[in-house]
């Protein structure tokens, strides 16, 4: 006889947003089970947001001494230890583990099961290792997984994913990466800097959801290091090589095949639904993921899904959101608690970095019509700050329309991702752009690229012919 386990909350997957979802509300007083069939943490932890940073931190760190003559210093060319670098990016995941490890969240309250759940009947799982679930409410949190490109021969090559470059100990040659979205450049500017060769090809455009003109500074930058960005470019097979791996490629009809001693697929993600039999449940579900409402609900009732598996933008901060939204509906009733992703923002963490929230000048044109509203830019160059530390290559773009109320901002720039923040409060509050010019910035600080490009919207009327007869007329009393 399984062993049934009656609960209020069952979250299946203890990533970033399931776990957040237990922590939450067993914090709150819901009895909650967890259950997970692999590492606590899921993909941000183990094999996505902290390996990525922790590996591009060792490049930068790489690129700095090389490049230390910018301020008077020898550069030294860094002999790159790739079993060590794999070291500090482990270290990195287990300083951070125990936050998400199942002590904790048996700590917390929250019965956790390790083990590989399905559904059995609209309110029931049931787990690989016997155990049977019945809640009131069930939060699906299974995540995704790399998509793998139905390229002729990729299955006979070693290739690395997400899952497995993290796990590399060996000195690579030529990266060869197929993908040009965040993932894959973050991947390929990491490898860059630690001294491979790489090459991305792209099918697109690389970093095509942002905006082209910041895009391009971070493209640029990357092209002066010595990446090979291969844009509108087809994979159309791969093979073994004598020098490991050989991509078949082709832009307008021309093929080129390149060589390399690596290859590493980000060519996006598939939602992990296959194992749910959500069919069972009565929820429906596309390739995309798993369908749902503004509240996250599925097509059953008691079912939610939140995060990478239902489909939308694949952030841990969109999956801690989620969560956010099914505490106030599951624990507090209120299901009018409904997704606003108006201030939503996400960065690409490359040198430098990429950030965004709200519209884009493209959203801008599309959603306000030319001339429906204000485009405001200043440039890291004219930043003091960026100048001390030769950090000049950035850009600020801002949206407001035609009253100034801030509608989008897009940084590229030093610490974009950090100085993203005024803006994501000024739309989040509803904001106009006085709320951001209006504010005492410290110098010399990068974050005084805010103030400026706010400062702009005003500078048409304040140096104005007709502020300067009323400040001429003031002046005569
Ligand atoms: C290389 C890389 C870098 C990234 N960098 C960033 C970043 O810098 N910032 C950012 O915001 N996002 C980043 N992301 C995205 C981020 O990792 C995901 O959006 C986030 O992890 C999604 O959380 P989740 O809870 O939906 O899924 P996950 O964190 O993937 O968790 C899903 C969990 O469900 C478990 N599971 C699946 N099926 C079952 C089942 N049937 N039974 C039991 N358990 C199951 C899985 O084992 C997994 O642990 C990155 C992703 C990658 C791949």
């Amino acid at each position: 006889m399984a062993d049934v386990v009656e609960t209020d909350i069952c979250v299946i997957g203890g990533g970033s947003g399931g776990l957040s979802v237990a922590a939450g509300a067993s914090q709150m007083g819901a009895r909650v089970v967890l259950i997970e069939r692999a590492e606590m943490g899921g993909d941000c932890l183990n094999t996505g947001c902290v390996p990525s940073k922790a590996l591009l931190a060792a490049g930068h760190a790489a690129h700095s001494m090389r490049t230390a003559d910018r301020f008077g210093l020898d550069t030294v060319e860094p002999k790159v230890d790739w079993a060590k670098v794999r070291g500090h990016v482990k270290s990195v995941i287990a300083a951070i583990a125990p936050m998400d490890s199942v002590e904790r969240f048996e700590g917390l309250g929250v019965k956790v099961i390790q083990a590989s759940a399905r559904f059995t009947a609209k309110d029931q799982v049931s787990t690989d290792n016997g155990k049977t679930v019945k809640a009131k409410y069930f939060v699906v949190a299974t995540g995704s997984r790399p998509f793998v490109p139905p390229v002729d021969g990729l299955e006979k090559v070693p290739y690395f994913t997400n899952e497995t470059v993290f796990d590399n100990a060996e000195p690579i040659s030529h990266l060869i990466v197929l993908g040009g979205g965040p993932i894959g450049i973050e991947m390929a500017q990491a490898h860059r800097r630690l001294g491979a060769k790489v090459t991305v090809v792209e099918m697109f455009e690389v970093l095509g959801r942002d905006d082209p003109e910041c895009a391009g500074i971070v493209k640029q930058n990357l092209k002066r290091e010595g990446l090979t960005l291969l844009e509108g470019t087809k994979v159309l097979s791969a093979a073994k090589s004598d020098k490991g791996i050989s991509v078949k490629v082709e832009k307008d009809g021309d093929t080129t095949v390149l060589d390399g001693s690596h290859l590493l697929v980000a060519a996006g993600r598939k939602a992990n639904v296959e194992d749910l039999d959500l069919n069972a449940a009565g929820v429906d579900f596309t390739a995309k993921g798993i369908s749902v409402d503004a509240q996250l609900r599925t097509s059953n009732k008691r079912i939610f899904a939140i995060g990478d598996v239902a489909g939308g933008l694949q952030f841990t901060h969109m999956a801690n959101y989620h969560a956010g939204l099914i505490i106030r509906q599951t624990l507090f009733k209120m299901f009018w608690a409904k997704a606003d992703l108006d201030a939503f923002p996400w960065v690409t963490y490359t040198d430098p970095e990429l950030a965004h929230v709200g519209m884009s000048e493209a959203d801008a044109v599309e959603r306000l019509g030319e001339g429906g509203f204000r485009l405001l830019r200043w440039s890291f160059a004219e930043n003091d700050r960026a100048q001390a530390e030769h950090a000049i290559d950035g850009l600020i773009k801002v949206v407001t329309d035609k009253k100034g109320f801030v509608k989008g901002a897009t940084i590229a720039g030093p610490q974009a991702g950090e100085l993203i923040m005024p803006w994501v409060q000024a739309i989040a509050g509803k904001q106009k752009i006085g709320a951001v010019a209006g504010l005492t910035f410290p110098y010399p600080t990068l974050s005084e690229v805010s103030k400026r490009a706010a400062g702009s919207f005003f500078t048409p009327a304040l140096f104005s012919e007709r502020t300067k007869k009323l400040v001429r007329f003031l002046l005569k009393f």
